[in-house]
């Protein structure tokens, strides 16, 4: 019988795994690995098959400023247990206009800890990156220390690999169903195993309520989102070669610099979430989602967008798109909470920003899990099930 069992080996399940580990013995992280073939893949994805996540500490909302705070603190750590590098320094740069309340409320958030933030005027954005062109009126933020991208899939091999080392057991199975039983929780695997737990954690992202672990209907809201690609080439490559990663206040663009791909090709991205993006209750949608390249509609959207903000684009030849999903939840901060007694908890919903800040998330699932205090300066109300009674 294991002591804890966390179910999903994505960006909050590996990291509340590893902090697990510091606190018992007996951790089990089950979940499968990335598909090899997707076409032929009938199981669960994931939000983190990608190179690039933006992550800085710089955010309108504290809470989540405070939370990639105490995570990218930890990423050295977690590189050097691990041996796997997964964060670049490569700086933010938020884009806003006239309405400056957006990059206001992220600076008084980052300023109120310690980031590393300069206020920059269009003059200043233009000579820091003359490849941008913004308007006159345009205002930045710009973060220099610990802000720039995350490779999610190296940052989850890195949390995994750390886990194991500090003697968590990894199981490459997906789970079926969990049942309460005395004393503890059976999870039934895909592979027909059942392994039991005195507790478990799901962290199973946009899969949750389609997948039904958890004892009720968490309510999760899942869009699909598509990101286009442009691939780099020749001279594009050097002009943006020293490119932040970018926010863009009024349109909620995020833009990464450009990163190297399995393929081994240089990708510059970028996502925009759209009232039009499909949202999905069920595996069959899901699992239809994840193998198609997202929406033509939006890749004809963002195209001239991206090319107006960085005209040397125009001469990119390659461009691509690929799909992914955000998982929000009601409270725009994950669900952090137990569903059965002190028996099931949930760690979920990463709101479209949940990558630079899931080594926190996971600490404080594994600090929830374990049954320890809890020590963490956001609340444990704000991160409640909304009408839980279970928590
Ligand atoms: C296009 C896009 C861009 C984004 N950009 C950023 C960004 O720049 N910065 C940022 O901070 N965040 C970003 N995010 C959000 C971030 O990727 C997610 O918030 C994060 O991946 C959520 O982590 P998670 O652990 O909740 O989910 P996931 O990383 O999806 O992990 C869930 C895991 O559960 C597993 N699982 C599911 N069902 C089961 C089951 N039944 N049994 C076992 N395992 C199961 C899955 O295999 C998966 O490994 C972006 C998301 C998208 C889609």
């Amino acid at each position: 019988m294991d002591r804890i069992i966390v179910i999903g080996r994505g960006m909050i399940g590996s990291a509340a795994a590893r902090h697990l580990t510091s606190i018992n013995d007996g951790i089990t992280l089950i979940g499968p690995g990335e598909p090899a073939d997707y076409a032929a893949h009938d199981g669960v994805f994931a939000s983190h098959y990608d190179e690039g996540r933006m992550t800085r500490i710089s955010d309108p909302d504290p809470d989540w400023a405070v939370t990639s705070k105490r995570s990218i603190e930890r990423y050295p750590e977690i590189e050097a247990e691990s041996g796997i590098p997964f964060f670049t320094n490569s700086r933010y740069l938020g884009i806003g206009g006239t309405d400056t309340s957006f990059l206001d409320r992220a600076e008084a958030a980052g300023r109120a800890l310690g980031a590393d933030l300069t206020r920059l005027d269009a003059q200043g954005i233009r000579a820091l990156y003359p490849f941008l062109s913004v308007p006159d009126d345009a205002d930045g933020l710009h973060e220099d220390r610990d802000a720039g991208h995350l490779n999610p899939r190296a940052m989850v091999k890195a949390q995994t690999e750390a886990a194991r080392k500090r003697g968590a057991t990894i199981v490459n199975d997906r789970a079926i169903a969990i049942y309460p039983v005395p004393g503890g929780v059976e999870v039934e695997l895909a592979s027909g195993d059942v392994r039991r737990a005195e507790k478990v954690l799901i962290a199973t992202g946009g899969f949750t309520d389609a997948c039904g672990l958890p004892p009720l209907d968490l309510k999760l809201r899942v869009f699909g989102r598509t990101v286009l690609l442009a691939r780099m080439e020749g001279v594009v490559a050097e002009q943006l070669s020293d490119m932040p990663t970018m926010g863009h206040a009024e349109t909620g663009a995020y833009i990464l610099p450009p990163i190297r791909y399995p393929d081994g090709h240089n990708y510059l991205k970028i996502g925009i979430g759209t009232t039009d993006d499909p949202e999905f209750r069920s595996l069959t949608e899901l699992n239809h989602w994840f193998k198609n390249p997202g929406s033509e509609e939006n890749r004809d959207r963002f195209r001239p967008f991206l090319e107006g903000l960085i005209p040397a684009l125009t001469g990119v030849a390659h461009w691509h798109t690929a799909s992914c999903v955000v998982t929000w939840t009601a409270t725009g901060l994950p669900y952090i909470d137990h569903v059965l007694d002190n028996r099931i908890a949930v760690a979920v919903g990463g709101n479209g920003k949940g990558a630079k800040s899931s080594d926190d998330w996971g600490w404080i699932a594994a600090h929830l899990v374990a049954g320890l205090d809890w020590e963490h300066p956001v609340g444990r109300a704000k991160l409640g099930i909304p009408g839980n009674i279970a928590g």
